[in-house]
């Protein structure tokens, strides 16, 4: 995780940096860090332990000049989150300054062998190795900073995005990727000036500029003040840097009269997933447009399995897409946590299909996952919200959610906008492979186009959460249940409350309640229980009469017109009817205000919970 930020141009590069790091907070806020070349040429570094402020505070009264920076928010993987193990690092000679997003891996030989050498370290981070060794190399094949961090590279595994500050060279900033995001803002002004702005995904520079290069793995850039954008591999072949122009606007980056980014991105999401489905979902012709199935039909016509690879939120609206693919294409689908899957070398068929299914696209177990199925042949798809990020990039084919930038660690509209995705693939494979009658085909179309709008309503309909949540801040543990497609809301409903209002909260199949949970119900403990009135809904009606005879809360989301259900509970949330394979996509939204209003209640810091990052680009 970890955000770097980095500016060379004629403007003073503190203020930049300081607004990029704020705007990349959400990837990490342990600690934070800045370094500068002053005017009177020195290499400065200030860091402080906590958030960005804190950096700030302690800056006040420094020497902040300088045209050229550096800066990092960090989400500590080596080393516990203090001052000293904070970005940016120094090399030994102080010539260098480094900030690093990833991990080294073999940062414990390589420290060995430097230290063998003489050289000494400060802090307990991979990423004091990673500038030590530049230096080392620097000096000992007396070369430049560009073949000293091609050198060092070389010697390493592991992930990094990095970016180099370099005393002696106040005109150059130099930065490189593997595994970890970087993009390179170019902003050409009229008199002819050329700025460059760095950040680890492209919030930071979209106020500057919309010209951005995504830098790849492998490759190290160098910028200068002259407008120079120099581009090398590790192998020492130029590349042409490709000039991409984002869709982001500002407005979609900030809080727009909302308290936290959490609570507008949940009213967001009728608005979100309306542009997810524009161009896809046609209601006149009744039909699903999906370019990337349309561009590869043969493989998903002969596929022999799908395999859906996720981490955290992403796997559960995965498992409802296996509900919902398996329904409507009759294809077996496995539902992999990437983390466990990339490292056990599981059966992969070259006619497999592995969908990756990642908000950020980075995240780096699921990409280390799809990597492994590439070289056993499947065919790769992307679900992912950042466009041009790793994922997208690595994989065959795919869908964007475009549901706008998440900032809310805890994911609201990311989470609907992949439910909403996965349905609309569900549907394009089954046009494909003709395994729906055309009248469900079209039933199932037009009532997926209704889904923002019914969204709309729920959101209308359940504004006293605030009040109600209050009942909950002292409970210590809370069940949310669910049966079939419902399942994996519960469990996504747990993991909300548990991310941001650190409550202890478990999601299970309601009928898997008596195997083993039913024996923590009591007074104390509310049950948050899905209950529309579909498919099982009297078999959940059953579960409901098991834990109110043990003295459980009940709290349900029942649909409109309910009254069985309703009068059983002692509080409920109303969603509208609608199919039974579409009810997570509304019955999400009230555990989603429900997790933010407990949260807030508690004082707890919803848009950047305690030791969570948004985007999990280290393993
Ligand atoms: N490994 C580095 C550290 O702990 C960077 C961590 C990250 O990118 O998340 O400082």
């Amino acid at each position: 995780m970890c955000g770097i930020v980095g500016y060379i141009g004629e403007q003073q590069a503190y203020p930049i940096l300081i607004k990029g790091l704020h705007r990349l907070e959400y990837r990490g806020y342990d600690s934070a860090g800045v370094s500068l070349i002053s005017e009177n040429g020195d290499l400065n570094v200030y860091k402080a332990k906590g958030k960005v402020v804190a950096l700030e505070n302690g800056c006040k009264g420094q020497d902040l000049t300088g045209t050229i920076g550096i800066a990092h928010t960090r989400w500590a993987t080596h080393g516990e989150p203090n001052q000293v193990n904070a970005h940016p690092h120094y090399s030994e000679s102080r010539n260098l300054a480094l900030v690093h997003n990833g991990i080294i891996e073999n940062y414990k030989a390589l420290r060995t062998e430097l230290e063998n050498n003489g050289m000494t370290f400060c802090s307990e981070t991979d990423t004091e190795v990673l500038v030590q060794l530049i230096e080392y190399m620097m000096k000992s094949h007396n070369c430049d900073l560009f073949e000293g961090v091609q050198l060092a590279l070389k010697n390493v595994i592991g992930a990094y995005a990095i970016a180099i500050l370099e005393k002696k060279n106040p005109d150059q900033l130099v930065c490189a990727r593997k595994g970890s995001p970087l993009v390179i803002g170019v902003a050409k002004k009229s008199d002819g000036h050329v700025e460059f702005f760095l950040g680890s995904d492209a919030t930071p520079i979209i106020e500057y500029t919309n010209q951005v290069v995504y830098l790849k793995d492998e490759q190290i850039a160098i910028m200068d003040r002259k407008g120079r954008l120099d581009i090398v591999n590790l192998s020492s072949v130029h590349q042409t840097p490709q000039l991409d122009t984002l869709q982001l606007n500002l407005d979609q980056i900030e809080k727009g009269g909302f308290p936290h980014f959490m609570l507008k991105e949940i009213w967001e999401q009728p608005n979100a997933l309306r542009t997810c489905i524009r161009g896809r979902l046609n209601p006149t012709d009744k039909d699903v447009i999906l370019s990337g199935v349309l561009d590869h039909q043969d493989r998903f016509l002969n596929c022999r399995r799908i395999i859906i690879c996720a981490c955290g939120t992403s796997w559960h609206s995965a498992l409802i897409g296996k509900y919902f693919i398996e329904e409507a294409c009759q294809i077996p689908v496995e539902v992999e946590y990437a983390s466990e899957f990339r490292y056990r070398n599981p059966v992969i068929f070259p006619d497999d299909i592995v969908i990756a299914v990642s908000q950020s696209g980075e995240t780096a177990d699921t990409l280390a996952a799809i990597e492994l199925a590439k070289e056993k042949g499947a065919f790769l798809y992307g679900v992912c919200n950042v466009i041009g990020s790793s994922i997208p990039r690595a994989t065959n084919s795919g869908t964007y959610l475009h549901v706008g930038p998440e900032i809310g660690v805890a994911s609201t509209k990311a989470f609907t906008g992949q439910v909403i995705t996965l349905s609309m693939l569900g549907l394009a494979i089954a046009k494909v492979r003709k395994t729906l009658s055309d009248d469900m085909f079209h039933m199932l179309v037009d009532e997926l186009y209704q889904i923002p709008d019914k969204m709309q309503w729920t959101l209308e309909n359940n504004k006293g959460i605030d009040k109600f949540a209050e009942r909950f801040t002292y409970c210590k543990n809370f069940l949310y249940l669910g049966r079939g497609y419902n399942y994996p809301v519960a469990l996504e409903g747990a993991l909300k409350l548990k991310e941001i209002s650190y409550i202890h909260a478990e999601g299970y199949p309601a009928a898997e309640m008596k195997h083993g949970p039913i024996a923590l119900v009591d007074e104390e403990m509310p049950v948050v229980v899905v209950a529309p009135k579909h498919g099982m809904y009297e078999k959940v009606v059953s579960n409901i009469q098991e834990i109110k005879s043990r003295g459980g809360k009940i709290i349900s989301v029942i649909t409109e017109g309910d009254t069985t259900v309703k009068e059983m509970s002692d509080y409920y949330f109303t969603i509208p009817d609608t199919r039974d394979c579409y009810v997570p996509l509304l019955a999400v939204i009230p555990l989603q205000l429900l997790s933010y209003y407990v949260a807030v209640t508690k004082g707890r810091n919803v848009d950047q919970p305690r030791n969570l990052a948004k985007s999990v680009t280290v393993e």
